[in-house]
């Protein structure tokens, strides 16, 4: 073959073509890798950048395999228009900054998620938002923390790792009454358990990365808002500074979100034995479960909630760190891992990973001594978990 017949062939490899299909159909979702979409004319391409037609641009901007895993969660949550983020940070990063300008105020929860806390604390400061934290199952507290430029309030309904619950319905009303806007981060409590918008929130985020993923191989955040202004806000702040999803782990979500359901009844009913039967330990000095009557917000909880009391037990060894420590060294089988909503049970230390930061008074503040283990409960079969936690217990 001529050097020339060689180049032409090669060069026709780099030609994209359509996949060769047939008069069937895959039943799976295929993923749409493709970062540009072509638009077959000028006209057309008008007409989508107008709005009058709908058509994907280019991937930062959406693409297929987000969309229809933000469709579910939205069809999960009461949500229209929702948007999926490259991570549950990057969804919260995209409710607050997308929506908060200097000089305005943000109220959060005390015990929200870490990054949330030092996003809300160091990061809007830097652009001269200010900020305050409240205990949130105490509206008054709430209420006393409101100034003429609180724009927003960020909550989460049940929270890390103390297991408090927060009193949703004063929050709403006290929202409302002051006309700020009420975003719940609803990771821990999940569309199953609780509906922002069906009880007055205006923003819904989630850390599709724990349970609605369920598998700990995706990071991935979901953000909706009930406004359409305040939805567009959102949506063009997180394209804008690219914090988009890879249609990779939007697929791997989807696969994982088709058994949430399943995985989260199961855990939740493994949360509830396993609660019992720690309380019943010789070792243990303290259990939490928003479940049980014997904890601090149990009225609330079954106000709220129900029976559905999620899947995140904490509790308290009768022992000190060194005592903590021999504990997590008896039981290898259940990961030392400071994540939750694994299909696997997966024990933490407050004291050493999420809280470190904090001096022991601080750390005492919220209930979290060097005894405090959370267990966020997967879907193994209850016999083999309560003898996982008797043989570590047993170390104590
Ligand atoms: C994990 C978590 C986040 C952050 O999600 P990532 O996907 O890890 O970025 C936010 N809020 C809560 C309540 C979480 O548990």
């Amino acid at each position: 073959m001529s050097e020339d017949r060689r180049n032409e062939r090669e060069g026709t490899i780099v030609r994209r073509k359509a996949l060769v299909e047939g008069v069937s159909r895959p039943v799976v979702t295929p993923i749409q890798p493709s970062v540009v979409y072509a638009s077959p004319s000028i006209d057309v391409l008008h007409a989508q950048y107008e709005g009058r037609e709908t058509g994907y641009t280019y991937a930062r901007e959406g693409h297929p395999n987000a969309t229809l895993l933000a469709q579910k969660i939205d069809q999960l949550e009461g949500a229209e228009g929702g948007i999926v983020t490259g991570s549950g940070m990057a969804a919260v990063t995209a409710a607050l900054m997308g929506i908060l300008k200097a000089g305005d105020h943000v109220l959060g929860a005390n015990q929200l998620y870490g990054r949330s806390l030092r996003l809300m604390n160091q990061d809007l400061a830097r652009f001269g938002i200010a900020t305050s934290l409240a205990d949130p199952t105490d509206v008054e507290a709430m209420r006393a923390a409101i100034r003429p430029e609180t724009r927003m309030i960020l909550v989460e309904v049940v929270s890390n790792p103390t297991l408090r619950v927060a009193d949703m319905h004063g929050i709403a009303a006290l929202a409302r009454e002051v006309g700020v806007l009420l975003a719940v981060d609803n990771t821990f409590t999940t569309p199953r358990a609780w509906r922002p918008f069906d009880h007055g929130a205006d923003i819904v985020i989630h850390s599709i990365t724990k349970l609605l993923a369920g598998h700990s191989d995706v990071t991935l955040g979901y953000v909706a808002a009930k406004d359409p202004g305040v939805a567009r806000a959102i949506y063009d702040f997180a394209v804008t500074v690219g914090l988009t999803p890879s249609p990779y782990e939007c697929w791997l979500a989807e696969r994982g979100l088709y058994t949430f359901p399943l995985r989260y009844d199961r855990a939740e009913a493994n949360a509830k034995a396993l609660a019992e039967h720690l309380a019943a330990h010789p070792k243990v000095a303290r259990v939490l479960y928003p479940g049980r009557p014997d904890h601090p917000d149990a009225a609330r909880a079954t106000e709220l909630l129900g029976a559905r009391t999620g899947n995140m037990v904490s509790f308290e060894i009768d022992g000190d760190a060194a005592a903590a420590d021999r504990m997590v060294r008896a039981a290898p089988q259940l990961p030392f891992a400071p994540t939750l909503g694994d299909v696997g049970t997966t024990l933490s230390h407050p004291a050493s990973s999420s809280h470190r930061a904090l001096t022991p008074d601080g750390r005492a503040a919220l209930g979290i001594s060097d005894g405090f283990f959370r267990v966020s409960v997967g879907i193994e079969e209850i016999d083999l978990l309560r003898a996982d936690f008797d043989m570590a217990l047993a170390a104590v």
